[in-house]
């Protein structure tokens, strides 16, 4: 089994003596540099000129540098900034300010693991990769508790990357949660699996197609939403909680049975088919390529589909049902 770190295990003591430069102040940029300043780390937020986020990191009193000079005032660089953006950013902006035995830190391994930023070997390259949304990576620390980050080290110039990045780990609140040693690969791997698999992908795909079969059967969309969608929340809370065995314990017996006479249906061998195929699309490079080339291209297909599914039935429903509730 993997070694599995908490606070107990780490010291901050060299996070501490790094001024620290958060580039990005969106989901991750905010939660981090809030949660590194509360833990006593001397952080800065480097932005673009004009940046719209500029005005929330100073109302939240950051101090807030053009990214030049976010890198040149800092020892870690924290490239919390979109991962299609990072590229240009790190060549233009980053490495000519960065200096010998300077960090880089990344949250997620995309760009590293796919080459597509060019850094000097005379930096240490870590990652800290939050396994949660931005916003809970502050909410959670701010209650006392954390959520749980992956950890990994691409180059280690100065023979120090490993304990910094447990360090900036266990300063946005990964020490209270778990903090595991992985690599880039398998970060980055894992992750763009898992959300096209199970947590974006898949259900999203999931919770359309079975909408979309009771309503073709005529049944009112206000149902189909409900079964389908609403009360999927109050079955992954019992999952988080108590696993996928324990939340039997609180479903009924016939949910329960529902689940194991479905079970081996033919479907799960084409499902597994398909995310096999999914695994070697990213594994071989081709999902990272398709993306870049979609991105760098004006992004048609991903603004046409994110205009589809904003289209689709079954938001019309679910607004007006979510509205009932607030
Ligand atoms: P966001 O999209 O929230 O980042 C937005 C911020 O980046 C804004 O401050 C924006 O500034 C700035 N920005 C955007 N483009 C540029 C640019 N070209 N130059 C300078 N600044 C720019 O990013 P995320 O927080 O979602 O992602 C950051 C990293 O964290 C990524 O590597 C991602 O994979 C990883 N990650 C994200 C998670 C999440 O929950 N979102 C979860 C785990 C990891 P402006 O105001 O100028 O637009
Ligand atoms: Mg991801
Ligand atoms: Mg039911």
């Amino acid at each position: 089994m993997a070694q599995v770190l908490t606070s107990a295990d780490i010291d901050q003591t060299i996070l501490l003596e790094k001024p620290v430069a958060v580039l990005g102040y969106g989901s991750q940029g905010r939660a981090q540099a809030l949660n590194l300043r509360d833990s006593g780390v001397d952080v800065r937020v480097g932005l673009r000129d004009g940046a719209p986020s500029a005005e929330r990191a100073r109302d939240d009193g950051m101090r807030v540098v053009d990214v030049p000079t976010a890198v040149a005032e800092a020892t870690l660089v924290a490239m919390l900034i979109p991962d299609t953006a990072a590229p240009a950013v790190f060549r233009e902006w980053v490495a000519p300010d960065l200096a010998r035995g300077d960090a880089v830190l990344f949250a997620h391994g995309f760009n590293v693991h796919y080459s597509t930023v060019d850094i000097p070997a005379t930096v240490d390259v870590i990652m800290v990769a939050p396994k949660a949304p931005g916003h809970a990576v502050r909410t959670t620390f701010a209650d006392g508790h954390g959520v749980p980050c992956l950890t990994a080290v691409s180059q280690d110039f100065t023979g120090q990357a490993t304990e910094l990045a447990n360090a900036y780990a266990d300063a946005i609140g990964g020490g209270r949660a778990g903090i595991l040693a992985t690599t880039f690969a398998e970060e980055t791997e894992t992750d763009l699996f898992g959300e096209q698999s199970v947590l974006v992908g898949g259900v999203t795909g999931l919770i359309r197609t079975a909408f979309e079969v009771l309503v073709d059967a005529g049944y009112q969309p206000e149902s189909a939403y409900f079964e389908c969608a609403h009360e999927l929340k109050l079955v992954v809370d019992l999952i988080y909680e108590h696993g996928l065995a324990g939340m039997y314990r609180f479903i009924s017996d016939t949910a329960e049975f529902g689940d194991y006479h479905t079970a081996n249906r033919p479907v799960w061998s084409q499902v597994r088919a398909h995310f096999t195929g999914l695994l070697q699309e990213i594994q071989d490079g081709r999902f990272a390529r398709t993306w870049i080339a979609e991105d760098e291209s004006g992004r048609a297909m991903f603004l046409a589909a994110r205009k589809a599914a904003a289209g689709h039935p079954i938001e019309e429903v679910g607004e007006r049902l979510r509205g009932l509730t607030r």
